[in-house]
């Protein structure tokens, strides 16, 4: 037998060589999965036993009724979550038994993540957003350089590098977002309800997106409850209570004109509760307190590593340490100017009150 690898990533790296030549390694494979939460006293059973092989260049929709397990089953082969018990292979390394820093590294190196909401950082330009993950990976900052605006470029946005989420459409957040989830180059995307918070038209956009970089060789699984979006995906496995209960070929999959699709505004449609939100965040690192200059690396050598926090916590994850409020630039810029009106005005005061002692005494005298 061969020797062991020494790191996890050694592991995947050696498999996804061998996997590149035969192909036959699936990129997951999962083995009754089973999850369990414990609410109070009372066990939710999640997920009830999960088996299921995705082969490299598959696209795979997850589709089920709300509360069937989807999530929770990303949260695993997303590698935020611990399985109750049950195997997880990622290219034929078991990743089920891994501690929490081994999995921050396999999540970093190998995997991509968009969900329903963007999570990006509110104040950092659409390049800093995806200079991100780059950073967490110790990538130099000349290749940080050279491959966020190439990842921009390849969901479209290359002429928004500079944008700020707040001035970008929920179609064009949602585009940044899969370029910080394409920017290391995974070996696999788990999107859960990319679609969830775009209207129909924009949903299409993103669809075709995600379609087009499949066939560029993305092997992608996708969580949807909707059969229009799952439509673009090649094969359907639907849960229903914790269980896949059907896993098939999707005979043609949808690849439709963009304007052949209902035009709405961008209004946010009402979406499934979302649980593990701070699960999400953890998958990517979403936190403004990171940033608080933009040119500046968005966590110091000291704190080193990207932090890892228990999946599913209410706390949303804080990877730097508790924000000092000196750091934020803009906060400090609010006060410089509120303060200047009222020297001017305290000034003013002192000159008239010298006026009015020295009238009061030249009538005295
Ligand atoms: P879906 O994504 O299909 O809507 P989920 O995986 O979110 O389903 O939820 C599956 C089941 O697990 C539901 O009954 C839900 O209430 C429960 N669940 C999910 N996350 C948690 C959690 N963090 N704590 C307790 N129960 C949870
Ligand atoms: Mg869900």
């Amino acid at each position: 037998m061969n020797k062991e690898p020494t790191t996890p990533g050694m592991a995947l790296e050696s498999q996804e060589k061998h996997a590149s030549g035969s192909g036959t390694i699936p990129v997951l494979a999962v083995r009754n999965l089973t999850k369990i939460y414990l609410v109070g006293q009372t066990e939710v059973r999640a997920l009830r036993g999960v088996s299921l092989d995705v082969y490299r260049n598959e696209f795979v929709a997850i589709m089920g009724a709300s509360g069937s397990g989807k999530s929770t089953f990303m949260n695993l082969i997303g590698c935020l979550d611990q399985p109750t018990s049950g195997e997880y292979k990622l290219l034929g390394t078991s990743v089920s038994h891994m501690t929490a820093k081994e999995l921050a590294t396999i999540r970093n190196k190998y995997l991509g993540f968009v969900f329903q909401g963007f999570h990006l950082l509110p104040r950092a330009t659409a390049l800093n957003n995806i200079a991100l993950p780059l950073l967490y990976s110790g990538v130099p900052k000349e290749e940080r350089d050279r491959r966020a605006p190439k990842a921009l470029e390849m969901v479209g946005l290359g002429t928004r590098l500079n944008h700020t989420p707040s001035q970008l459409s929920g179609g064009q957040q949602q585009r940044v977002a899969i370029a910080r989830a394409l920017v290391n180059n995974p070996l696999l995307l788990l999107a859960d309800e990319p679609t969830g918070n775009l209207d129909s038209r924009t949903s299409v956009e993103i669809m075709t997106l995600l379609q087009d970089l499949n066939r560029q060789g993305l092997t992608i699984v996708l969580v949807t409850h909707e059969h229009d979006i799952a439509a673009y995906a090649m094969r359907r496995v639907t849960f229903r209570d914790g269980r896949i209960v059907s896993d098939e070929p999707i005979a043609t999959s949808r690849s439709v004109e963009v304007n052949s699709s209902p035009v709405q505004s961008e209004e946010i449609r009402d979406v499934e509760p979302q649980f593990g939100a701070s699960a999400e965040e953890t998958a990517i690192l979403t936190t403004d307190r990171m940033i608080p200059q933009p040119a500046k690396p968005l966590v110091s050598k000291e704190t080193g590593q990207r932090p890892v926090t228990a999946p599913l916590q209410k706390e949303p994850l804080r990877a730097a340490s508790p924000a000092n409020s000196s750091q934020q630039p803009s906060q400090v810029h609010r006060v410089k100017i509120s303060v200047l009106p009222l020297l001017i005005l305290l000034a003013l005061l002192v000159t008239l009150l010298r006026v009015a002692l020295r009238k009061f005494f030249n009538h005295c005298t």
